[in-house]
């Protein structure tokens, strides 16, 4: 049966970065356990058509979905939220919304009419919205608007979000997450720059039904009544949601401050079903019980943007550690430390043996590159636990090709092209989008299969032969080295379903606790509810060297 399904969107207001992505997948998540079938879609408003071609600095972590699709960072806390995997359907940019209207005028699917962006884009918003609808066969479809209101970005996708409305009012709802602030100086939560922010909406001919009161403290009665005179909203949809340790506790905050009733109530819903809460609960507090630590390093480039450090390109990898270390009754430390900072000075590396473990995440390009290899050698000698994701399996390949090999020179083709040992090297299908300088969308990308050999410490983590895994890279370990690297020692427990990639690296179990990389992305399947197996295995072993030390 053909469903009538509701549309919630979430906007921003006053000021980014409060929080509004956490709010559209804790609305999500409330719903769901409720009993409803709930999809979530991002909607970022700059002109790239995705996320891919963009510096992690500049734009925080790039998410990749199951088929490939470059996106934004809240696609993945969407994922972990609801425990469910979303498409490139869920997610799109006004550079994928002109493109794909340009494409259709170019082949003559207006038939000769007059193209405007208004109506034409927003319809094709409306369509993209629907369609994710259709394919989740969504009873809601929170929808989060990038951006705030009042910004030129922005227009198109809000003038999408009141269009849909019309004809059927009650199936679209308005949730407008906005920001109180306390100017120290007066001491007191202002309500104006959210009355503006509610003006500015109204401008777009949208009313939000609901508004999310971002603030460092809750609001007082006072408040709320302030802005439901001046926003014309009833105090009861004003939701006060401070600022917490802990962002696993937003769902549940948000069930105690009567927002799942509130939501239903406008959508004509009744449910008394669903988990309620019950399993994320459990877990969310466990972030507030765990005591005792497990301390990884993470060695990476992406941190530093002028005087801060943005640990934001890592965010999936952050989640994915906390996870499997909560299950594990242990409290993650994680600790940052810039690659270079090894490059600069050596002795920094004996720094490292206070830690149970070390992890080197993706990256990209030269920046920070010896300083990366030293620590591999360093856990690898000094048989720290080492966990290597994509670049960090490849580094971990180039260093032992360097010190167990005798291969000096070895290197990837993205490094140092001219080595005479590429031990990292491109695969013949990216040669020629180099040479094209197709680098849009065009890495090996989202799901490939492998196939695990038994006995290894990637089997028993997983307990099966074959697996699924997420990818983005260029660059593949390079098949004339395989034999040489095998014959003296490591391992490729893990390659693609033809034998022919090498997508998994690791020590003995003899010769290290825990030496072990992947050419994949497995943090982009960690869930709070079902951490990932490799990084439990990571985990345990961390876990192991801190009650050994
Ligand atoms: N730079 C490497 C490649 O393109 C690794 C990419 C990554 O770590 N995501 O193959």
């Amino acid at each position: 049966m053909k469903k009538s399904p509701q549309y919630i969107f979430v906007v921003g207001g006053v000021i980014s970065g409060v929080g509004k992505g956490i709010t559209t997948s804790s609305i999500a998540k409330i719903l769901a356990d409720r009993g409803l079938t709930v999809t979530a879609i991002k909607i970022d408003p700059y002109v790239n058509v995705d996320a891919g071609t963009m510096n992690p600095t500049e734009h925080g972590e790039v998410f990749v979905l199951h088929d490939g699709d470059e996106t934004d960072q809240d696609m993945g806390n969407y994922e972990r939220f609801l425990n469910t995997t979303l498409s490139r359907d869920n997610y799109m940019t006004t550079g994928r919304v002109y493109q794909s209207v340009i494409d259709q005028e170019r082949s003559l699917k207006f038939k000769g009419k007059c193209v405007q962006v208004v109506p034409h884009i927003p319809m094709e918003v409306i369509a993209r919205i629907k369609r994710a609808q259709e394919k989740a066969n969504a009873d809601v479809v929170v929808i989060e608007v990038g951006g705030t209101v009042g910004e030129y970005e922005n227009i198109l996708f809000l003038e999408a979000a009141r269009m849909l409305a019309i004809g059927t009012p009650k199936s679209v709802h308005y949730v407008m997450v906005s920001y109180l602030p306390i100017p120290s100086k007066v001491g007191e939560m202002k309500t104006k720059p959210t009355q503006h922010a509610v003006r500015a909406l109204n401008a777009s001919g949208i009313q939000p039904n609901i508004i999310i009161a971002r603030s460092e403290k809750p609001l007082d009665e006072k408040r709320k009544e302030k802005l439901s005179f001046f926003c014309n909203i009833s105090a009861d949809r004003i939701i006060s949601a401070p600022d917490i340790d802990s962002v696993y506790d937003v769902p549940i905050n948000f069930e105690k401050e009567g927002l799942g009733d509130l939501l239903l109530a406008d959508m004509g819903m009744k449910r008394t079903g669903g988990e309620r809460l019950k399993g994320w609960s459990a877990f969310a507090k466990k972030v507030h019980t765990v005591k005792k630590e497990v301390r990884i390093a993470v060695v990476g480039k992406y941190f530093d943007t002028g005087k801060f450090v943005l640990t934001d390109s890592y965010l999936s990898v952050i989640e994915a550690i906390k996870y499997s270390a909560y299950q594990e009754g242990r409290k993650p430390v994680l600790e940052w430390l810039s690659a270079e900072s090894f490059e600069k000075d050596s002795k920094q590396l004996k720094k490292l043996s206070k830690y149970d473990g070390i992890l080197i995440p993706g990256g990209f390009g030269t920046r920070g590159i010896a300083g990366k290899l030293a620590v591999i050698k360093y856990a690898r000698e000094h048989k720290i636990p080492y966990f290597g994701l994509c670049y960090g399996m490849q580094l971990l390949v180039i260093e032992y090709a360097r010190s167990v090999l005798g291969l000096k020179d070895a290197s990837s083709r993205e490094i140092d092209p001219k080595s005479s040992n590429l031990v990292i090297d491109t695969i013949p299908e990216q040669v020629q989008k180099l040479a094209d300088g197709n680098y849009g969308n065009s890495m090996r990308l989202g799901e490939w299969r492998a196939k695990l050999t038994k006995g290894t410490i990637a089997y028993d983590a997983y307990k099966s032969s074959t697996i699924t895994e997420r990818h983005r890279h260029r660059y593949e370990v390079n098949p004339e080295y395989v034999d040489q690297l095998k014959e003296k020692g490591l391992i490729f427990s893990g390659t693609s379903m033809d034998g022919s990639l090498m997508e998994i690296a690791e020590l003995p179990k003899k010769a290290h606790p825990f030496f072990l990389a992947v050419q994949f992305h497995p943090e982009f399947l960690a869930r709070p509810l079902s951490p990932h197996k490799l990084f439990t295995a990571f985990v345990k072993a961390c876990v192991k060297k801190s009650k050994n030390t």
